[in-house]
């Protein structure tokens, strides 16, 4: 075998070097043919374009029916056949041991494997390899600088003929030539994905910084909830996704907003607290033992997983949960469900959740005790000073932009006979509902309060004494045709007042509006009325407006 590859070596050295007459002009114009080649090579950046215009090349010049291109992969120490011609569709990988195959292909020239008769020159390798798949005529070992690049296996010369020496030069400079093209594509590709990684962490960076910023501006936590989870899923490509909330109260995990359902009318209820949504315990399902660890976690394949429970939620394939740590206390999880185009959940998704779940956790502590400070427990409203400070600022803004505001006091009428005939907790109940019902029907801009026990105050932006009056009336009519569970209708008086038409300062305007409120009540309850000088009261006994006004 050495003999017959050192005889080929030296033949083709000797012909390729000292061209004669005929083989002249053969010479050149080979030369001329490798030249144009080398430099084809040498224009490809992509490692894929570049294998198929190197065996492109040799397909043209040989005519071989069957070729394979191998590639070595150092962290491997494996060739892996990276493209093929006329072997069908082969995945093959062998093994290098840098023994004596390596030293072969070092020397950078080519050999034949197998004999005159067709019979195999390496058969125990050949074997060992299983490398009788790739019908070979020819090894090409591809070095740059005493490295071994790759191989090109070559199969048989159309027509049969052998390789002459001027193949076997050839073959030899354009393999060298390949080798330094696949080195540079490699590079290339080294460096471009090097680049769109660090492309990729500077994004990142940026948008998790403005997330945290805007965060900071968000002081209301249902908003506050819905930026975050929005976020979460645009930042994981994921099609929908929730984010559930610690009780202590009642230990459990409770989903607090939706995003991404196709169910809208229902997601839209889970996320104004009209209906409760399935509510987990502590170490039950993917949420539950992510709230217990403190560790986020992945499921890829849902239906093999044994953690996930069926309910917690619907058409579900994969899901991403990450816990939410505020100074080591986990107050709830971030969940994005099934990432978009059918690919799988992954390590960066992770952790790019765990940066804005680190953030959301802090943003959400701070608005979870600042709802605590401004809302009233019972009713979810604002509570009466918080409502002041609101009207002071709602007031500024009105002067600055020469604009009107109105208050709209509101009073449930004959309560106290609901509460006499069924009782103090239907009595809440009723009060929860009428108070979610006001809630729902204003703007975002509008801001009610709990005034007194069954006494809601309402601040309406930009609207004047008629536009007010336009709103009361809806929301009566609108409550007057709807029932509180099984107790008989309850209806509502209210009381217009406008600044600065009616009052300048926040105490005569509120006093306005509930003189008008008292007015409203006179007039036979279930009524609105705006704020007059003409309004006389005839009963102001047992709470007038001054005295209800005093307790400010
Ligand atoms: P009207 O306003 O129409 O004159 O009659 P009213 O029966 O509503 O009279 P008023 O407003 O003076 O009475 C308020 C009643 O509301 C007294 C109390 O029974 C009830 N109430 C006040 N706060 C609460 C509360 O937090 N829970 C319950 N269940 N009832 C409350
Ligand atoms: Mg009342
Ligand atoms: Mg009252």
């Amino acid at each position: 075998m050495k003999k017959s590859r050192s005889k080929n070596q030296s033949t083709a050295k000797s012909r390729a070097c000292s061209p004669s007459g005929e083989t002249f002009d053969r010479r050149a114009s080979e030369l001329t043919e490798l030249l144009g080649a080398c430099r084809e090579l040498s224009d490809i950046l992509n490692p894929r374009e570049l294998y198929a215009a190197f065996a492109g090349i040799l397909r043209s010049k040989f005519g071989v029916l069957k070729l394979g291109l191998f590639v070595y992969d150092g962290q491997q120490a494996a060739f892996e056949l990276v493209f093929s011609h006329g072997l069908g569709k082969l995945n093959y990988k062998f093994k290098s041991d840098k023994k004596d195959l390596w030293q072969t292909l070092l020397k950078g020239t080519p050999f034949p494997v197998v004999d005159r008769d067709g019979e195999p020159l390496f058969p125990s390798f050949l074997e060992k390899q299983d490398l009788k798949v790739l019908p070979s005529e020819l090894w090409v070992p591809l070095v740059m600088r005493g490295e071994v690049i790759g191989i090109l296996t070559v199969g048989r010369k159309a027509g049969r003929k052998p390789f002459d020496d001027f193949d076997l030069y050839f073959l030899q400079q354009i393999g060298a030539q390949a080798a330094v093209s696949i080195n540079t594509c490699r590079l290339y590709e080294r460096r471009r994905k090097e680049k769109e990684d660090l492309d990729k962490t500077l994004q990142n960076l940026s948008l998790l910084y403005d997330i945290g910023k805007a965060m900071n501006f968000i002081s209301d936590l249902k908003k506050l909830l819905q930026f975050i989870l929005n976020q979460a899923i645009d930042i994981t490509a994921a099609e929908k996704g929730s984010i559930m909330l610690y009780d202590p109260e009642t230990n459990r995990l409770n989903i607090r907003v939706l995003a991404g359902l196709e169910d809208t009318d229902y997601q839209e209820k889970v996320n104004c607290n009209e209906i409760e949504c399935r509510s987990f315990r502590p170490g039950e399902g993917i949420a539950g033992q992510v709230f217990l660890s403190g560790n986020p976690m992945i499921v890829n394949n849902i239906r093999e997983d044994e953690v996930f429970i069926a309910s917690e939620t619907s058409f579900v394939r994969s899901i991403a949960c990450i816990p939410m740590v505020v100074y080591s206390d986990v107050i709830g999880v971030i969940n994005v469900t099934n990432k978009k185009g059918g690919q799988q959940f992954d390590d960066e998704d992770v952790r790019m959740l765990k940066a804005v779940a680190d953030q959301a956790a802090v943003a959400i502590n701070k608005a979870q005790l600042w709802d605590l400070a401004v809302t009233d427990s019972l009713t979810g409203l604002y509570v009466r000073r918080y409502f002041m400070v609101k009207l002071q600022e709602e007031m500024h803004r009105a002067d600055r932009y020469n604009k009107t505001l109105s208050v709209i006091m509101v009073d449930l009428d004959k309560f106290k006979n609901i509460n006499d005939t069924y009782g103090h907790a239907a009595g809440d109940r009723a009060l929860k509902a009428i108070s979610q019902f006001l809630q729902k029907n204003v703007r975002d801009v509008d801001a009610i309060a709990r005034y007194g026990g069954e006494e809601f105050v309402m601040l309406i932006p930009d609207a004047d004494k008629d536009a007010a009056l336009c709103l009361a009336e809806r929301l009566r009519d609108e409550l007057s045709r709807i029932r509180v569970g099984d107790l008989p209708q309850i209806t509502i008086s209210l009381g217009i007042a406008s600044y600065p038409a009616d009052g300048t300062d926040i105490e005569d305007l509120i006093k306005k509006a509930d003189v008008a409120m008292y007015a409203a009540k006179q007039a036979g309850r279930n009524k609105a009325v705006k704020y007059s000088d003409n309004i006389k009261l005839v009963r102001p006994s047992s709470s007038p407006p001054e005295e209800s006004l005093a307790a400010l």
